[in-house]
């Protein structure tokens, strides 16, 4: 088990939240939360419903491996460390309502927003930032707007986007050496007794991660499209970034 140093007295405690992926408990520390991991898929803003069996274990250790390798370069996650296959023990945090969206690939909803092809390369990563809005369906929003609806501060919108680009001069040679493009992924960020971190998972429900020889989709985007082989291309991710096989 890694804890990381983690209390070992941690007490898993009422559930606080259940999201489409993830169901959050509190613990007996008020300032530590319980990330729990399921198997549950959803995409389309909820509107295609599923199960990627062994997903919840694949994007436990998958995020743990992840946050590791950013707190060893000095970015600070809410990770503390796990406490089971689909079990994470994190620092509980006041989550900033944007997700933040870094592309080094055109796919998805840029592609469609642009006309430009799946796969054209980028030359310079771009940020988008999306008001984390179920009802509204996570519209695109830019600084003004969060100016506007006090997002999140002026400060920390710098702050957030000079970190996800940092996150990403280090996730993308990271995968790459491990024959993955990373395309691109979604970060959630909050605060805790006056810090910033980075928070939510990192694993293929939350990337786009191509294989660097043949160009397969190894995530969520199999299930979206219904592409087949999802159970066996988060297996793949988990051996690439994590090692053995979940
Ligand atoms: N993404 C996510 N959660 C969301 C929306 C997007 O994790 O609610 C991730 C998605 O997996 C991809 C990246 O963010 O890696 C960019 O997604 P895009 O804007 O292309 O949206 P899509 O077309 O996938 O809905």
């Amino acid at each position: 088990m890694n804890t990381r140093g983690a209390p070992v007295n941690v007490e898993t405690r009422a559930k606080l939240y259940e999201g489409k992926a993830k169901i959050v408990y509190a613990t007996n520390d008020p300032r530590l939360i319980v990330q729990y991991f399921k198997d549950d898929a959803t995409a389309f803003n909820a509107l295609k419903r599923g199960t990627i069996v062994g997903k919840g274990v694949v994007n436990n250790r998958v995020s743990a491996a992840m946050f590791e390798r950013l707190e060893r370069a000095k970015v600070p996650t809410h990770y503390l460390g796990a406490l089971s296959d689909r079990e994470m023990l994190c620092r509980r945090l006041d989550i900033i309502k944007i997700e933040t969206i870094v592309r080094n690939v055109v796919a998805g909803s840029l592609a469609k927003r642009t006309g430009l092809d799946e796969g054209t390369p980028i030359r310079q990563p771009i940020v988008e930032l999306y008001y984390k809005s179920d009802p509204l369906g996570d519209p695109m929003i830019n600084d003004d707007h969060v100016r506007m609806m006090k997002l999140a501060t002026p400060a920390e919108l710098t702050w957030m986007r000079r970190m996800a680009l940092r996150i990403n001069r280090i996730l993308r040679p990271h995968m790459w050496k491990r024959g993955l493009i990373l395309v691109d992924f979604k970060l959630e960020f909050g605060r805790a007794g006056g810090r910033r971190y980075l928070g939510d998972e990192i694993s293929p429900d939350t990337c786009r991660l191509w294989d660097r020889q043949t160009g397969e989709k190894l995530d969520k985007d199999r299930f979206r499209r219904d592409l087949g082989g999802v159970e066996e291309a988060y297996q793949e991710v988990y051996r690439r970034l994590v090692g053995t096989s979940a």
